[in-house]
């Protein structure tokens, strides 16, 4: 049976195989923009972006590398006491968008921290140019390096609404350059985006998991305080928890067994949330996903 109790290949199964033991991330602050925010493709970010560009949970700039991964598995360890292994998750705005020379420093500082075990970088498949790509290859040859892509969706009317800024060939010769590189992809998908139908989620799905593909983040559509996207609240469709979870189950029943998921839901900081407010039961809503994979007798939509 599977570790995590979840029916689907979830990334708490796939740590516990591989380490023996739970594996917990830790979200640093790196000191990123994103060019989607610094007036190079735009100034405002993509519609659902948060001030904190997507990265809310991250510690403070003004602290170290090393000062932020210690500073966290001492607050871990208060409430669970005996962790030992860590995963240096650089999250917030694109953690890739800067001279290569300081990204060397920050990821290898975070890297050789001899509690962290694998470093995972979130960016944009358009900020990694072939310099950077050296550097992630050079230190995925000290411990595994996870390359998370934000792609959200596959259809260019969408992607134009919420101010994406790159194309679907972009992504596709990214996941390619990295897959060569030897670095391990996981792409995020935001499910519930304005206009979309879940079998134009489906498609989204399908495409991605044609490409070499290690892992994927199913991400509900977050409306957040403060966002150009919480002005159209009133236009868009917002998912019901019976809708978003048979559109996951959905798309559980297509990705193949090797590919690892990592999320299935979202942690929207409560006081930026307006909705849906359902959300916000996180464990509930992961429980409600297993109850019904349960209760149709399959695993990740096989049969068992
Ligand atoms: S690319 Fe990422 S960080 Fe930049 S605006 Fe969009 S969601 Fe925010």
């Amino acid at each position: 049976m599977y570790e995590s109790g979840m029916r689907y290949n979830s990334l708490n199964h796939y740590l516990v195989s591989k380490y023996n033991e739970r594996v917990f991330k830790i979200a640093l602050n790196g000191g990123m923009t994103c060019p989607n925010r610094d007036g190079t493709l735009d100034d405002r970010g993509c519609i659902f972006c948060s001030r904190g560009g997507s990265g809310d949970h991250a510690a403070p700039l003004s602290e170290s590398v090393t000062s932020q991964i210690d500073n966290a598995i001492t607050t871990l360890h208060k409430t669970k006491p005996g962790i030992r292994r860590f995963i240096a998750y650089f999250q917030a705005y694109t953690n890739t968008y800067a001279p290569v020379e300081y990204l060397e420093r920050l990821f290898t500082e975070a890297i050789m921290h001899p509690d962290v075990v694998c470093l995972s970088i979130a960016t944009r498949p358009d900020c990694l140019p072939a310099e950077v790509m050296e550097l992630l290859k050079k230190l995925n040859n000290i411990k595994p390096v996870w390359v998370e892509l934000g792609l959200q969706t596959i259809h260019e009317k969408t992607a134009d609404h919420i101010r994406r800024h790159y194309t679907l060939d972009v992504y596709d010769d990214a996941v390619i350059r990295l897959k060569n590189a030897g670095l391990t992809i996981i792409t995020h998908v935001i499910i519930g985006l304005p206009g979309e139908t879940e079998t134009d989620m489906l498609k989204t799905i399908k495409h991605i998991i044609s490409l070499p593909l290690d892992g994927i983040k199913l991400q509900l559509l977050h409306v957040l305080k403060g966002t150009d996207l919480a002005d159209e609240i009133n236009d868009i469709h917002i998912l019901t928890l019976e809708e978003y979870t048979d559109i996951i189950i959905h798309c559980l029943e297509i990705i193949p067994e090797h590919v690892i998921i990592h999320r299935v839901t979202g942690d929207a900081p409560r006081k930026l949330l307006i909705a849906p407010e359902w959300s916000l039961n996180k464990h509930g809503v992961l429980n409600r996903i297993n109850h019904e994979l349960k209760v149709r007798n399959t695993w990740q939509g096989r049969l068992i």
